[in-house]
């Protein structure tokens, strides 16, 4: 059960104790607080666990300074999407949206190389008008001896580069509590000329004390990929460990899942699961078409199978890309062969843009049609 506050109801006021209060009373309930930054209003939620069937629900909402009462199930209760829940989705983050309406592209590096790639990479992105990109700098390889990424070193000059052509978010994966820290404190020294979406890993999707830890820090949002050999609710806890610990600013990124069913693809793409995503949490959505097909292989028709997969993903509703792509893909340190080409990305963009609107044709077809369908 979840109880909502008014807005304008502060921690410190009386109406908050009040209700803290009545719930303390009530046996074997338990209750975590949230708060739910939005750009316009912040909302309290008071998470109730344990006995909640004994609670009376018209009880509860003729409290002052309660605004609503929503039952949950038992899965994902902050991440899920309830019965008779209407709660908005997304967040804000460094001036950009990220809500299930939404579509946001994240072209940039599968890893960071040297500072020319990374300049020309941005240079093009600002050409294009985009303000988000994708940077690897604790890469997690399958071989010990493959690059693993210049960790922290390359962090001030990214994020100075980031700064100087106007990219507002970075999705950078982490493999380790520390590097959390390592970004901070590079964002910190050189003056947050950008902000970070910690990426956590299809490798890592369980790692649980990883989950705890990120969701415990409120600064950075969350891009969880799936898990790519565990169950849809398995990766849907995932996110909720994230959010159980307080932290509910969380992407979901479908990136294929790892079976030999999928070849010749790198992973067997999984995007028709976007609008399963969407259907059963509040989270935006994101796809990754480079590590789903692996490959720079094109059909008949001329068309890559990475922009195939990427039109899938965003006619079913997707709300953000991550896609990997490199000036000089033959001198890519880490997945140069699925990269696609700076001179690619204006056809990329584009590409898009016709999915985006068929998917737009799509709702408005649906909302024209409404029930009688
Ligand atoms: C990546 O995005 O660079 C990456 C390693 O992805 P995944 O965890 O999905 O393999
Ligand atoms: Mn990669």
């Amino acid at each position: 059960m979840i109880v909502i506050l008014h807005p304008e109801v502060a921690p410190e006021s009386r109406e908050y104790r009040a209700v803290l209060d009545y719930l303390a009373h009530k046996p074997n309930i338990k209750t975590r607080v949230h708060q739910e930054v939005g750009s316009l209003r912040t909302v309290t939620e008071i998470y109730l666990i344990g006995d909640t069937m004994a609670l009376d629900r018209a009880e509860i909402e003729s409290l002052p300074g309660v605004e609503r009462v929503v039952r949950i199930s038992e899965e994902y209760r902050v991440v899920g999407r309830h019965q008779d829940d209407t709660r908005a989705t997304g967040f804000e983050y460094n001036g950009v949206r990220f809500d299930q309406d939404g579509l946001n592209v994240f072209a940039g590096l599968c890893a960071v190389d040297t500072p020319e790639h990374v300049e020309l990479m941005m240079r093009a992105l600002k050409t294009h008008a985009q303000v988000c990109t994708r940077m690897g700098a604790y890469k997690p390889r399958t071989n010990p001896y493959s690059f693993q990424g210049h960790g922290k070193q390359c962090l001030p000059w990214v994020f100075e580069l980031a700064g100087k052509y106007g990219i507002k978010v970075i999705a950078m994966e982490i493999t380790h509590d520390k590097h959390v820290d390592e970004i901070r404190e590079a964002l910190e020294r050189t003056g947050h000329p950008t902000g970070v979406m910690l990426q956590i890993g299809t490798r890592n999707t369980q790692n649980f004390e990883l989950l705890k830890i990120v969701g415990r820090q409120r600064e950075f949002p969350v891009l969880l990929k799936r898990g790519f050999g565990i169950t849809m609710e398995e990766s849907l806890n995932a996110a909720e460990y994230l959010a159980s610990e307080g932290n509910s600013r969380i992407v979901f990124g479908l990136r294929g899942m790892k079976t030999n069913m999928g070849d010749p693809h790198r992973n067997f793409v999984d995007f028709a699961h976007v609008p399963v995503v969407k259907r059963l949490t509040r989270m935006p959505v994101c796809i990754d078409p480079s590590h789903s097909v692996g490959s720079r292989e094109h059909a008949p028709d001329g068309i890559l199978d990475v922009l195939h997969v990427t039109a899938q993903g965003v006619i079913a509703g997707a709300n953000m890309i991550l896609v990997d792509f490199h000036p000089v893909p033959a001198k890519a340190l880490v997945d140069g062969p699925q990269a696609l080409t700076l001179e690619e990305l204006p056809y990329f963009l584009e590409d898009v843009a016709i999915a985006r609107e068929a998917y737009e044709k799509r709702r408005s077809l649906r909302s024209r049609f409404g029930n009688k369908a």
